[in-house]
């Protein structure tokens, strides 16, 4: 099948959807897209990673207490301190980032560092106790990669080893000051089994994270596409155009909008058939898409075998050229049909250019661009008008704009 007959899902490249058929087993997007998915989890996890810091500050504060009253002082002023000094002011510092967007590039290591003094220094609070012949119940340690790996939104990898020095050191010091054989054997077997448990649950909601986010990219992208052509559909033409109507107004500056429109198409449906036609019209948009070169220019397909095309900021003097330009590519589009060549077609280009100053409404110019259009198709089609303020202060509106 040659590429002009193929459906838009496999001419159309979406990054979403390649990623997703490649899979991502190894918790990893290409460059762009990695940063966008970062991005797009800080913002996700930002509220929920606040609450745990301040639930773990709370909670590390209230153990303040408790081992003060139900602890011996010779072990309490140990872990007091510890929880005072190391593990609350590291939780404190991590949600003093979280408030600065500024810093958020700091984020996940800050929430790395936290979480690794918060997991060694409770690590070191059984351990201390222990030697001093005062436990504590370590069951706590045992939360630690729950947490970790499921409340703090941090990247998998990171949470791994974040959890990874604190299981070391557990499974090094109690050994050395666990007297009961057997009460070490369960202690160590739980925690490995924690870390394992926490661990496979990250990695699966990480995995899961992963597939939505490219799932919620390709539906958005697929919702301002269109589907024969791939290039933006109407939707998505009237929120543009809506957006940079607002922010020309903001800059005092001019907008232009080419309404195009295949001259006697039906002609060409009747003589080549509708899949031909379907080939022509990607032909088209190809060819329109490549006049739409700055970053808030826009080319759309806005129904039928009719494109419109947003110009942002154009020079006056050079709309005329450009609009030609675009008339001519499409007259010199070699259209291929299953059966061979299907010849060539010609369209006509309707531009209005217009400033949010002397027309309110972004409308305005849309029915400016059909007057031109009408114009043009009246003028003996395969040719372009541009329509500016002020001359169009003196038109009337037809009752049907276009040809
Ligand atoms: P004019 O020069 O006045 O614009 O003549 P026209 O024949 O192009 O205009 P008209 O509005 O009468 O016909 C438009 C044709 O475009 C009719 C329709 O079959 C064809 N068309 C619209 N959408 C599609 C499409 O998605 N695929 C194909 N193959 N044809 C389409
Ligand atoms: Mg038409
Ligand atoms: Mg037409």
């Amino acid at each position: 099948m040659p590429a002009h007959h193929l459906p838009f899902d496999a001419v159309h490249p979406s990054p979403y959807r390649e990623a997703l058929a490649r899979g991502h087993a190894r918790l990893r997007f290409a460059p762009a897209l990695e940063r966008e998915f970062q991005r797009d989890q800080h913002r996700a996890n930002l509220a929920w990673l606040r609450w745990v810091l301040w639930i773990g500050i709370a909670t590390y504060g209230a153990f303040i207490a408790i081992d003060l009253l139900t602890v011996p002082l010779h072990a309490s002023r140990w872990t007091a301190a510890i929880r005072l000094f190391l593990i609350v002011p590291v939780l404190v510092a991590a949600l003093l980032v979280s408030h600065r967007p500024a810093r958020r590039p700091w984020l996940t290591p800050a929430v790395f560092m936290a979480a690794v003094v918060t997991g060694c220094g409770t690590v070191g609070i059984v351990v201390l106790t222990l030697a001093l012949g005062a436990p504590v119940p370590y069951e706590g340690t045992l939360f630690l990669p729950i947490v970790i790996h499921l409340l703090v939104g941090l990247p998998w990898r990171w949470a791994l080893v974040a959890n990874l020095v604190p299981l070391g050191m557990f499974l090094v010091l109690v050994p050395m000051v666990q007297p009961d054989p057997l009460v070490q054997t369960y202690q160590l077997s739980f925690m490995v089994l924690a870390n394992i448990i926490g661990a496979c649950g990250g990695y699966a909601m990480e995995h899961r994270a992963r597939t939505t986010f490219l799932t919620a990219g390709m539906l958005s992208e697929l919702a301002e596409r269109d589907g024969l052509t791939g290039i933006h559909n109407r939707r998505s033409f009237n929120e543009h155009l809506q957006r940079v109507w607002q922010q020309a107004a903001r800059d005092g500056t001019c907008v232009a909008l080419a309404l195009i429109d295949v001259d006697h198409f039906k002609q060409f449906n009747d003589r080549h058939g509708h899949a031909d036609g379907d080939a022509a019209l990607r032909g088209v948009a190809r060819a329109v898409a490549g006049h739409a070169k700055r970053p808030l220019d826009l080319a759309s397909r806005y129904g039928g075998e009719e494109f419109a095309l947003v110009w942002y900021q154009p020079e006056a003097g050079r709309l005329s050229a450009m609009a030609d330009a675009l008339r001519r590519d499409i007259a010199q589009l070699e259209l291929q049909g299953a059966d061979g060549p299907t010849g060539t077609i010609t369209a006509s280009v309707g531009v209005a250019l217009l400033r949010p100053r002397n027309a309110p409404r972004h409308t305005d110019l849309l029915r400016a661009a059909d007057i031109a259009l009408y114009q043009a198709k009246h003028g003996g089609r395969d040719r372009v008008v541009v329509l500016s303020h002020p001359d169009l202060e003196q038109l009337s509106f037809p009752e049907t704009a276009s040809a």
